[in-house]
């Protein structure tokens, strides 16, 4: 996995770009949410394997899994003081952002982006960023450094970029007053 400090990279570099991109309750759930899709390590306790669907990056790193749970959140549009279709949006995309983040780090067996069309594990072909190590222990090494260091540069940079691309597109959609 990429680790817990970089998940939620999109929806913050989303609020840093944007004075107000969505509500702050919208804005936290994403931020749950982009790390939601890690509750499946409670499947190494009870004795599932990692390759399995329902193990690590099975099948809460698939498609289906961040759309049901996106359709689920816009529900709540009312409490979370947005429309509907932002809700929807925004956190479906906080929620695969966690898969497509995962598919970038350089360990572990890919992500089941079909499931359940397929079990098959998937990897982008380019992985540069370096896979977190569990518990935060394993950040107090130098192996630690170099793996903040390889999120801050393919993971928070480009993140930033893509929200300050948003942000504009969103300015310039703007009515002239
Ligand atoms: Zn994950």
């Amino acid at each position: 996995m990429a680790s817990f400090f970089s998940h939620p990279a999109l929806p913050v570099a989303l609020k840093i770009a944007s004075s107000r991109p969505v509500s702050k309750s919208l804005f936290i759930l994403c931020i749950i949410l982009t790390c939601f899709p890690d509750i499946d390590v409670v499947a190494f306790r009870f004795g599932i394997p990692y390759q399995s669907p329902w193990g690590h990056r099975g099948f809460t790193h698939s498609f289906l899994f961040a759309f049901v749970l996106g359709f689920l959140c816009q529900f709540f549009f009312r409490q979370l003081r947005e429309s509907r279709q932002k809700v929807f949006l925004w956190t479906t995309a906080a929620v695969l952002s966690h898969s497509l983040m995962d598919a970038l780090t350089n360990g572990g067996f890919g992500v089941a982006w079909l499931w359940p069309l397929s079990d098959e594990r998937f990897f982008f072909p380019w992985r540069p960023v370096e896979v977190s190590p569990i518990g935060a222990a394993g950040f107090m090494s130098m192996r630690g450094v170099v793996v903040v260091l390889s999120e801050i540069i393919w993971l928070w940079i480009p993140s930033l970029l893509v929200a300050k691309g948003y942000s504009l597109l969103m300015k310039n959609k703007k009515p002239l007053t």
